[in-house]
Protein backbone atom coordinates (compact mmCIF):
# COMPACT_ATOMS: atom_id res chain seq x y z
CA UNK A 1 0.00 0.00 0.00
CA UNK A 2 1.02 3.20 -0.56
CA UNK A 3 0.40 6.85 0.39
CA UNK A 4 0.35 9.32 -2.09
CA UNK A 5 0.04 13.23 -0.69
CA UNK A 6 0.39 15.01 -3.69
CA UNK A 7 -2.38 15.85 -6.38
CA UNK A 8 -0.03 15.60 -9.32
CA UNK A 9 1.76 12.45 -8.02
CA UNK A 10 -1.86 10.93 -7.62
CA UNK A 11 -2.67 11.95 -11.51
CA UNK A 12 0.78 10.31 -12.65
CA UNK A 13 0.19 7.02 -10.73
CA UNK A 14 -3.59 6.68 -11.81
CA UNK A 15 -2.76 7.67 -15.22
CA UNK A 16 -0.19 4.51 -15.51
CA UNK A 17 -2.78 2.26 -14.12
CA UNK A 18 -5.07 3.01 -16.67
CA UNK A 19 -2.36 2.76 -20.05
CA UNK A 20 -1.68 -0.36 -18.07
CA UNK A 21 -5.73 -0.92 -18.64
CA UNK A 22 -6.36 -1.37 -14.78
CA UNK A 23 -9.66 -0.36 -13.75
CA UNK A 24 -9.39 1.99 -10.73
CA UNK A 25 -12.15 2.03 -7.87
CA UNK A 26 -12.17 5.43 -5.66
CA UNK A 27 -13.14 5.34 -1.95
CA UNK A 28 -13.95 8.99 -1.15
CA UNK A 29 -13.79 9.39 2.39
CA UNK A 30 -13.09 12.14 5.36
CA UNK A 31 -11.57 9.92 7.12
CA UNK A 32 -12.26 8.57 10.58
CA UNK A 33 -12.81 5.61 9.19
CA UNK A 34 -15.07 2.44 10.37
CA UNK A 35 -16.58 -0.87 9.20
CA UNK A 36 -19.02 1.23 6.82
CA UNK A 37 -15.88 2.78 5.15
CA UNK A 38 -14.87 -0.78 5.13
CA UNK A 39 -17.56 -2.06 3.46
CA UNK A 40 -16.47 0.45 0.25
CA UNK A 41 -13.64 -0.28 -0.15
CA UNK A 42 -13.75 -4.08 0.31
CA UNK A 43 -16.91 -3.14 -2.77
CA UNK A 44 -13.91 -1.64 -4.52
CA UNK A 45 -11.39 -4.61 -4.16
CA UNK A 46 -13.98 -7.15 -5.94
CA UNK A 47 -15.09 -5.22 -8.33
CA UNK A 48 -11.52 -3.12 -9.27
CA UNK A 49 -7.68 -3.98 -10.30
CA UNK A 50 -6.58 -1.02 -8.28
CA UNK A 51 -8.26 0.67 -5.15
CA UNK A 52 -7.57 4.49 -3.75
CA UNK A 53 -8.99 5.49 -0.68
CA UNK A 54 -9.24 9.18 -0.20
CA UNK A 55 -8.95 11.09 2.90
CA UNK A 56 -9.72 14.68 2.73
CA UNK A 57 -11.27 16.77 5.73
CA UNK A 58 -13.23 19.29 3.05
CA UNK A 59 -13.69 22.69 4.21
CA UNK A 60 -15.84 23.50 1.35
CA UNK A 61 -18.65 21.37 3.09
CA UNK A 62 -18.74 22.73 6.49
CA UNK A 63 -20.51 25.97 6.91
CA UNK A 64 -18.82 27.07 10.12
CA UNK A 65 -15.12 26.96 10.90
CA UNK A 66 -15.48 25.72 13.98
CA UNK A 67 -17.14 22.08 12.75
CA UNK A 68 -14.41 21.78 10.31
CA UNK A 69 -11.88 22.05 12.91
CA UNK A 70 -13.98 19.73 15.81
CA UNK A 71 -14.19 16.59 12.77
CA UNK A 72 -12.20 13.90 14.03
CA UNK A 73 -9.26 13.39 12.46
CA UNK A 74 -7.66 9.98 13.06
CA UNK A 75 -5.50 9.43 10.28
CA UNK A 76 -2.69 6.59 11.85
CA UNK A 77 -5.68 4.29 12.52
CA UNK A 78 -7.24 5.39 8.90
CA UNK A 79 -3.79 4.37 7.31
CA UNK A 80 -4.11 1.11 9.35
CA UNK A 81 -7.70 -0.25 8.50
CA UNK A 82 -6.93 1.02 4.76
CA UNK A 83 -4.19 -1.23 5.11
CA UNK A 84 -5.86 -3.95 6.56
CA UNK A 85 -8.56 -3.84 3.53
CA UNK A 86 -5.64 -4.49 1.22
CA UNK A 87 -6.23 -0.69 -0.31
CA UNK A 88 -3.72 -0.33 -3.36
CA UNK A 89 -3.42 3.78 -2.49
CA UNK A 90 -4.42 6.19 0.35
CA UNK A 91 -4.66 9.98 -0.97
CA UNK A 92 -4.00 12.29 1.32
CA UNK A 93 -4.45 15.57 -0.45
CA UNK A 94 -3.26 19.08 1.26
CA UNK A 95 -5.76 21.44 1.73
CA UNK A 96 -3.85 23.46 0.12
CA UNK A 97 -3.23 20.99 -3.13
CA UNK A 98 -6.51 20.58 -3.23
CA UNK A 99 -7.78 24.67 -3.44
CA UNK A 100 -5.22 26.95 -4.61
CA UNK A 101 -6.26 30.58 -3.13
CA UNK A 102 -7.70 31.56 -6.86
CA UNK A 103 -9.88 28.79 -7.04
CA UNK A 104 -13.17 29.88 -8.69
CA UNK A 105 -14.86 26.76 -9.79
CA UNK A 106 -17.91 25.14 -8.32
CA UNK A 107 -20.15 22.09 -9.38
CA UNK A 108 -23.84 22.45 -8.68
CA UNK A 109 -26.98 20.15 -9.17
CA UNK A 110 -29.32 22.44 -9.02
CA UNK A 111 -32.80 21.08 -7.17
CA UNK A 112 -31.40 18.13 -5.45
CA UNK A 113 -28.64 20.36 -3.62
CA UNK A 114 -32.17 22.29 -2.13
CA UNK A 115 -34.05 20.22 -0.34
CA UNK A 116 -33.55 18.19 3.01
CA UNK A 117 -30.50 18.57 4.22
CA UNK A 118 -29.75 21.62 1.40
CA UNK A 119 -32.17 23.25 3.35
CA UNK A 120 -30.41 23.61 6.28
CA UNK A 121 -26.84 23.53 5.33
CA UNK A 122 -26.43 26.17 2.21
CA UNK A 123 -23.37 25.10 0.18
CA UNK A 124 -23.03 22.06 1.78
CA UNK A 125 -23.55 19.71 -1.57
CA UNK A 126 -22.33 22.47 -3.20
CA UNK A 127 -18.59 22.14 -1.38
CA UNK A 128 -19.06 18.12 -1.60
CA UNK A 129 -19.68 17.83 -5.17
CA UNK A 130 -16.70 20.45 -6.40
CA UNK A 131 -14.42 18.05 -4.00
CA UNK A 132 -15.67 14.88 -5.62
CA UNK A 133 -15.33 16.12 -9.33
CA UNK A 134 -11.67 16.83 -8.83
CA UNK A 135 -11.05 13.42 -6.99
CA UNK A 136 -12.75 11.70 -9.80
CA UNK A 137 -10.45 14.08 -11.99
CA UNK A 138 -7.08 13.12 -10.11
CA UNK A 139 -7.83 9.64 -9.78
CA UNK A 140 -9.19 8.45 -13.19
CA UNK A 141 -11.99 6.71 -11.19
CA UNK A 142 -13.63 3.93 -13.23
CA UNK A 143 -15.84 3.93 -10.75
CA UNK A 144 -16.89 5.41 -7.44
CA UNK A 145 -18.40 3.70 -3.85
CA UNK A 146 -20.98 6.33 -1.85
CA UNK A 147 -22.66 5.17 0.96
CA UNK A 148 -26.36 5.22 1.02
CA UNK A 149 -26.36 6.14 4.91
CA UNK A 150 -25.85 9.31 2.93
CA UNK A 151 -28.86 8.97 0.48
CA UNK A 152 -28.80 12.71 -0.71
CA UNK A 153 -25.65 12.54 -1.48
CA UNK A 154 -25.67 9.29 -3.54
CA UNK A 155 -28.29 10.97 -5.53
CA UNK A 156 -26.37 14.30 -6.39
CA UNK A 157 -23.29 12.63 -7.51
CA UNK A 158 -25.14 10.36 -9.11
CA UNK A 159 -26.95 13.02 -11.22
CA UNK A 160 -23.97 14.83 -11.51
CA UNK A 161 -21.83 12.22 -13.37
CA UNK A 162 -24.57 11.73 -15.48
CA UNK A 163 -25.42 15.34 -16.46
CA UNK A 164 -21.59 15.82 -17.07
CA UNK A 165 -20.89 12.82 -18.76
CA UNK A 166 -18.32 11.11 -16.20
CA UNK A 167 -17.32 8.04 -17.09
CA UNK A 168 -17.11 6.90 -14.03
CA UNK A 169 -19.74 4.99 -12.49
CA UNK A 170 -21.47 5.60 -9.03
CA UNK A 171 -21.88 2.39 -7.11
CA UNK A 172 -24.60 2.53 -4.65
CA UNK A 173 -23.38 0.43 -1.45
CA UNK A 174 -25.67 -0.93 1.27
CA UNK A 175 -25.68 1.19 4.67
CA UNK A 176 -23.56 -0.55 7.75
CA UNK A 177 -25.54 -0.39 11.49
CA UNK A 178 -24.29 -0.60 14.75
CA UNK A 179 -26.28 -3.83 16.08
CA UNK A 180 -28.35 -1.29 17.62
CA UNK A 181 -29.41 -0.37 14.24
CA UNK A 182 -27.62 3.01 14.23
CA UNK A 183 -25.65 3.63 11.42
CA UNK A 184 -22.31 3.82 11.98
CA UNK A 185 -21.00 7.05 11.60
CA UNK A 186 -17.83 9.29 11.97
CA UNK A 187 -20.01 11.88 13.52
CA UNK A 188 -21.57 9.78 16.09
CA UNK A 189 -18.57 10.53 17.65
CA UNK A 190 -20.02 13.68 18.63
CA UNK A 191 -22.92 12.07 20.65
CA UNK A 192 -23.09 11.89 24.74
CA UNK A 193 -23.37 8.21 26.18
CA UNK A 194 -27.08 9.50 26.23
CA UNK A 195 -27.26 10.86 22.86
CA UNK A 196 -26.25 7.77 21.19
CA UNK A 197 -29.20 5.68 22.80
CA UNK A 198 -31.71 8.17 21.89
CA UNK A 199 -30.67 8.27 18.67
CA UNK A 200 -31.17 4.08 18.41
CA UNK A 201 -34.85 5.23 17.89
CA UNK A 202 -34.60 6.35 14.76
CA UNK A 203 -33.82 3.37 12.93
CA UNK A 204 -36.32 1.33 15.03
CA UNK A 205 -38.56 4.17 14.10
CA UNK A 206 -38.22 3.37 10.17
CA UNK A 207 -38.37 -0.25 10.21
CA UNK A 208 -41.90 -0.03 11.65
CA UNK A 209 -42.86 2.39 9.27
CA UNK A 210 -40.89 -0.23 6.08
CA UNK A 211 -43.64 -2.76 7.53
CA UNK A 212 -46.57 0.08 7.90
CA UNK A 213 -46.24 1.15 4.43
CA UNK A 214 -47.30 -2.73 3.33
CA UNK A 215 -50.60 -1.58 4.83
CA UNK A 216 -51.45 1.99 5.23
CA UNK A 217 -51.12 4.87 3.18
CA UNK A 218 -48.18 7.34 2.74
CA UNK A 219 -50.13 10.24 5.04
CA UNK A 220 -50.70 7.13 7.68
CA UNK A 221 -47.32 6.45 7.65
CA UNK A 222 -45.39 9.86 7.84
CA UNK A 223 -47.79 11.16 10.11
CA UNK A 224 -46.86 8.10 12.54
CA UNK A 225 -43.47 8.77 12.25
CA UNK A 226 -43.56 12.02 12.90
CA UNK A 227 -44.72 11.68 16.13
CA UNK A 228 -42.83 8.62 17.37
CA UNK A 229 -39.36 11.00 16.51
CA UNK A 230 -40.85 13.93 18.46
CA UNK A 231 -41.09 11.75 21.17
CA UNK A 232 -37.06 10.79 21.09
CA UNK A 233 -35.69 12.78 24.18
CA UNK A 234 -34.02 15.82 23.50
CA UNK A 235 -34.68 15.44 19.86
CA UNK A 236 -35.74 18.18 17.38
CA UNK A 237 -37.21 17.08 14.28
CA UNK A 238 -35.05 18.68 11.04
CA UNK A 239 -37.37 17.09 8.68
CA UNK A 240 -39.17 13.81 7.96
CA UNK A 241 -40.04 13.17 3.84
CA UNK A 242 -41.06 10.11 2.10
CA UNK A 243 -39.23 10.76 -1.34
CA UNK A 244 -39.45 8.30 -4.69
CA UNK A 245 -36.32 6.60 -4.39
CA UNK A 246 -35.25 7.72 -8.05
CA UNK A 247 -35.40 11.19 -8.22
CA UNK A 248 -35.85 12.14 -4.73
CA UNK A 249 -39.55 14.00 -5.89
CA UNK A 250 -42.32 13.53 -3.32
CA UNK A 251 -44.09 9.96 -3.15
CA UNK A 252 -47.29 9.57 -4.13
CA UNK A 253 -49.73 7.24 -4.65
CA UNK A 254 -48.21 5.59 -7.53
CA UNK A 255 -44.57 5.66 -7.04
CA UNK A 256 -42.98 2.53 -6.89
CA UNK A 257 -39.54 2.71 -4.75
CA UNK A 258 -39.91 5.01 -1.94
CA UNK A 259 -37.09 6.20 0.50
CA UNK A 260 -37.90 7.76 3.83
CA UNK A 261 -35.26 10.44 4.65
CA UNK A 262 -35.34 12.03 8.42
CA UNK A 263 -32.85 14.29 10.33
CA UNK A 264 -33.28 15.09 13.38
P1 LIG B 1 -17.56 10.18 5.12
O1 LIG B 1 -16.15 9.86 5.48
O2 LIG B 1 -18.47 10.22 6.31
O3 LIG B 1 -17.68 11.37 4.22
O4 LIG B 1 -18.08 8.94 4.27
C1 LIG B 1 -17.40 8.48 3.14
C2 LIG B 1 -18.27 7.49 2.41
O5 LIG B 1 -18.55 6.38 3.25
C3 LIG B 1 -19.64 8.08 2.00
O6 LIG B 1 -19.98 7.60 0.72
C4 LIG B 1 -20.56 7.54 3.06
O7 LIG B 1 -21.90 7.43 2.63
C5 LIG B 1 -19.94 6.17 3.30
N1 LIG B 1 -20.36 5.67 4.63
C6 LIG B 1 -20.11 6.25 5.83
N2 LIG B 1 -20.69 5.54 6.81
C7 LIG B 1 -21.31 4.49 6.22
C8 LIG B 1 -22.10 3.39 6.71
N3 LIG B 1 -22.38 3.24 7.99
N4 LIG B 1 -22.57 2.50 5.82
C9 LIG B 1 -22.30 2.65 4.48
N5 LIG B 1 -21.57 3.65 3.97
C10 LIG B 1 -21.09 4.57 4.82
Amino acid sequence: MRIIKNVLQMQKVALNHVKNGDKIGLVPTMGALHEGHSSLIAKSKKNDDITIVSIFVNPMQFVVDEDYLKYPRTIEKDVEICRKNHTDYVFVPTVNDMFSVNHKTFVEVKTLQDILCGKFRPSYFRGIVTVVVKLFNMSYADRGYFGMKDFQQFKIIEKMAKDLNFRTKIIPCPIVRERSGLAISSENYYLSIEENKASENISRILKEASKDFKVKDLNFVKESVLDKLKKIPDGKVDYAEILDFNDLSFAGKNTRKVVFAVAI
